[in-house]
């Protein structure tokens, strides 16, 4: 079992989370080998067929990265850094596509030598590849990123697919941008791809999308292209809050029977691509973190020693994440608190209002489901260190990450000359 108990204290893969914190002090993010391995698993039994780019920006810990590589997985990145660390890890070229919005020159060339895919957000980017792929002697497989003005239903700040976003180019003007790039020396346009948004629980948005794309393929490929793939995205939510969460058997249930049926309208080589992040790692790692200290204010406040700085998806998007307290995970819960982290802003809050054993100084709390957008999204807020990223398999734990020091914070700061 992923998560158990031992002595009354959480463990993860056989490893009491007192343990690593010794080692590693806190807060730390400790990930559970088996849940990762379970839900790669997951994916690949419900597409075994379809091409699975895993979300390098959900969680890019180089070994996170290794283990979803040597399963099989290809790798959706988003900027240099990204594409980097996902050949370190070992995936292969081709089947990374580079994705964003907003790709510099010198991304879009790094790109180009290491042989990857792209995802094109935009006629001027297109034109861009076009000319540095010819520079380079290359051709590259490109797909354009279509907004197919779909509305999921989740968090404003994580819908990548409205009329509205930034991502994409409108469903109704891509088959102009096909035919311009049909044209263009140096690249190949074989697929077609959208991303509609994350945390998303129904299917009906993805089918919908899918539709979509498919409804302007046909027109594609009578320019004369033939598509090879298409690329749905990410996006299938995961169950933060005991309301349910899109599995990858329902996912592929409501997906795989419309796409084998539509392709025949376009072509029956057409290939099934998706793009899991959040789904893949979310509910693989709990953060845990210590009791600072516990005072009765306008409520029972909970002082710990991680915020937004460690995991800012509750003060960003208002997420629900759910907290136990790791080093008395029998008792009972008998009073109601409030998380706080130790950032100077009351918007520092990890849970609201949660019922708990009765928490006091030193004890530890688990945050769960941190695996995904967590770390990453970390920062040195407040002068504080990043934290340590741990992984725990089969009773050990290794560390991936060691914690930073105040010398990681001063490490590229400067003082000019003339302040001495
Ligand atoms: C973020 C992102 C994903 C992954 O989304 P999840 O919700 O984590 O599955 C996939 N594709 C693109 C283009 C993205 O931007």
């Amino acid at each position: 079992m992923s998560f158990g108990v031992e002595d009354g204290i959480l463990s993860i893969d056989g490893v009491r989370v007192d343990e690593v914190v010794e080692k590693t002090g806190t807060p730390v993010y400790i990930t559970s080998y088996s849940k990762l391995l379970e839900n790669i698993n997951a994916y690949r039994k419900a597409f075994p067929e379809q091409k699975k780019l895993y979300a390098v920006k959900a969680n890019y810990n180089l070994a996170i990265l290794r283990i979803i590589a040597k399963e099989g997985f290809g790798a959706d990145v988003f900027s240099h850094g990204e594409l980097y660390l996902a050949l370190l890890a070992g995936f292969k070229p081709e089947d990374i596509l580079f994705n964003g919005n907003s790709k510099s020159d010198e991304e879009i060339l790094a790109g180009i030598r290491a042989g990857v895919g792209f995802s094109v957000d935009s006629l001027d980017e297109l034109h861009t590849i076009s000319e540095i792929a010819l520079s380079e002697g290359r051709t590259v497989k490109i797909a354009f990123r279509v907004n197919p003005d779909v509305s999921p239903e989740t968090h404003p700040k994580i819908a990548t697919g409205l009329r509205t976003s930034k991502f994409g180019i409108p469903w109704e003007d891509v088959v102009d941008a096909y035919r311009i790039a049909y044209e263009l020396p140096n690249v190949d346009p074989a697929g077609i791809h959208c991303h509609i948004g994350s945390q998303i629980r129904e299917v009906e948005p993805f089918v919908e999308a899918m539709n979509r794309l498919f409804d302007i393929s046909a027109e594609i490929q009578e320019t004369g292209i033939k598509l090879e793939f298409m690329d749905i995205g990410g996006g299938p939510g995961i169950d933060y809050d005991g309301k349910g969460a899109l599995n990858p058997d329902n996912f592929a249930e409501a997906i795989i029977p419309v796409f084998r049926e539509r392709k025949k309208e376009i072509n029956e080589s057409l290939e099934l691509w998706l793009e899991p992040g959040r789904s893949i790692v979310g509910n693989t790692t709990v953060l845990i973190t210590r009791v600072n200290s516990v005072k009765k204010a306008y409520k029972n406040f909970v002082a710990v020693d991680a915020g937004f700085n460690t995991l800012i998806r509750p003060a960003m998007y208002g997420s629900f994440h759910r907290v136990s307290v790791a080093s008395k995970i029998d008792r009972e819960a008998e009073e109601t608190y409030t998380i706080a982290g130790p950032i100077c802003e009351s918007g520092d809050i990890l849970a609201e209002d949660r019922k708990l054993p009765r928490v006091e100084k030193g004890d530890l709390i688990a945050v769960y489901d941190v695996g995904a957008y967590g770390f990453v999204m970390s920062s040195q807020y407040n002068g504080r260190p990043r934290c340590a990223e741990v992984l725990a398999k089969n009773g050990e734990f290794h560390i991936i990450r060691e914690k930073e020091d105040i010398g990681d914070i001063l490490s590229k700061q400067r003082i000019p000359e003339f302040l001495f």
